[in-house]
């Protein structure tokens, strides 16, 4: 369609014709406060990282351990139905080094952005975390990290927990997990 028009309508907008009020504009507050039900699954699995537990659920249909979990299976289309305590323990499925940090500055320190697929959990589950104790340096952190690399979370003590998935700091190269 777009093919037959030749010469678009109108005058571009610049930031300028903003700036020196050219045009109509205005400006507002808005007041985003809102409350939201994490649900059965996940107030399980976020009461379960309080105690230092990792909780899956269970699909009769396609026998799959689902983490995080949910209540009804996206390849069944059925209800899940017995909760599963996964390991704290897993391996690397994908991983990344960042010098972002949240607010998209740059860091000095590389961090791991990681998969982390967890033992007990059906293949391809798995939790985005932050892999830590690999390295200060690009260099090191490739030397040691690799997919399908042995790890385990490292909690926050008990009384520091809040119920949330930064209650596990890290994942952190298991110990005798070397193969
Ligand atoms: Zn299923």
């Amino acid at each position: 369609m777009s093919v037959h028009i030749h010469d678009y309508p109108g005058v571009p907008l610049k930031d300028r014709d903003i700036g020196d009020g050219r045009v109509l504009t205005t400006e507002w507050h808005v007041k985003a406060q809102y409350a939201w039900d994490t649900g059965a699954a996940l107030s399980k699995f976020f009461r379960g990282l309080k105690e230092g537990k990792i909780y899956g659920r269970w699909c009769p249909g396609c026998d799959r351990v689902m983490v995080p979990p949910r209540m009804f299976c996206e390849w069944c289309f059925r209800p899940t139905v017995r909760w599963v305590e996964v390991g704290d323990t897993g391996r690397v499925n994908t991983f990344s080094v960042s010098y972002v940090n949240w607010d998209a500055s740059r860091s000095a320190v590389p961090r791991v952005p990681a998969v982390v697929e967890l033992d007990g959990a059906s293949p391809g589950m798995g939790i985005m975390h932050l892999l830590g104790g690999v390295g200060d340096t690009l260099e090191e952190i490739l030397g040691r990290v690799k997919v399908g690399m042995p790890v385990q979370a490292v909690w926050k003590p008990p009384a520091e927990r809040q119920g949330a998935i930064t209650d596990i700091l890290y994942f952190a190269p298991r110990p005798g997990g070397e193969e």
